[in-house]
């Protein structure tokens, strides 16, 4: 079985615990104003400009992102680095994009990752229904499981549609997966707002299994992506956020009980 992916990074350390390899699927049904991955979203092939050197001469040229590969070469890639999961308590983080578009590559890859003994984490924006879902909970170890805004206005206009299969999936995921950890990317003008933390607090008053989250404050990274892909970042000049600038909402989550990573 092949899926088509468009990266796989070694030795991450923000995509789970300890040292990991991310595996990057292509393919995103959401379309986050924010994106630092704009390039992960068409399901196919996507030309990406960049600047290419050849010899001493440096010239703009087109590459392709997104590629296929086995379950199979998928698996003798992400176990290269076996050691460096076992000395940090790392493994394999299947992101994107969102995995759960590939949901039967996804669980084969679970499943072998498991076989051999690698700890397993998907994260995933889980606007996705898929009948897959349960053996996909039952194979991975943790879930990274993003919640952007609740408020429906909001999710349409900054993310898109599905925030009726979000929350359906999340409280299925919650009775079902090993471990789930919600991350909110916190972006302004979209979800800074105490009502904002309270609709998320609120909604996850309803699954106790869940008492961790991590803020992920934006930034501007794969910005200039928007350009070399022949589209208008959105975002335009927002600054950054520094982790100073989310202590208000850790301290609502904190005070409704949650640890915050
Ligand atoms: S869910 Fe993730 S990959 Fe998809 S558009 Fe949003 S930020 Fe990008």
């Amino acid at each position: 079985m092949k899926g088509f992916i468009f990266d796989i990074k070694r030795y991450a350390i923000h995509d789970g615990p300890g040292i990991r390899t991310t595996v990057f699927f292509k393919g995103c049904n959401l379309r986050c104003r924010w994106c630092h991955n704009p390039e992960s979203q068409p399901a196919g092939e996507t030309l990406m400009w960049q600047t290419l050197k050849v010899g001493e001469r440096e010239h703009a040229g087109q590459r392709v992102v997104g590629y296929s590969l086995t379950v199979d070469e998928l698996v003798a890639r992400v176990t290269r680095d076996r050691i460096f999961y076992e000395e940090s308590g790392g493994g394999v983080t299947f992101s994107g994009g969102e995995p759960l578009l590939q949901a039967e590559f996804l669980a084969e890859c679970l499943a072998r990752c498991r076989e051999q003994h690698l700890h397993t984490c998907i994260d995933t924006a889980g606007a996705v229904r898929t009948n897959r879902l349960d053996e996909i909970c039952r194979l991975a170890d943790l879930f990274l499981y993003d919640l952007k805004s609740l408020n429906p206005r909001k999710f349409h206009a900054h993310v898109g549609e599905g925030l009726e299969i979000v929350k359906s999936n999340l409280e299925h995921v919650a009775r079902v997966a090993k471990e789930v950890i919600i991350r909110v990317p916190v972006i302004p003008g979209v979800n800074m707002e105490r009502g904002d933390t309270r609709e998320i607090i609120d909604f996850l008053a309803g699954i106790p299994a869940i008492r961790r989250v991590q803020l992920l404050p934006y930034h501007r990274n794969g910005a200039d992506k928007y350009t070399r892909l022949g589209k208008t970042y959105e975002m335009g000049d927002t600054p950054g956020l520094k982790q100073e600038n989310v202590t208000g909402i850790k301290t609502w989550f904190q005070e409704a009980g949650y640890e915050v990573l």
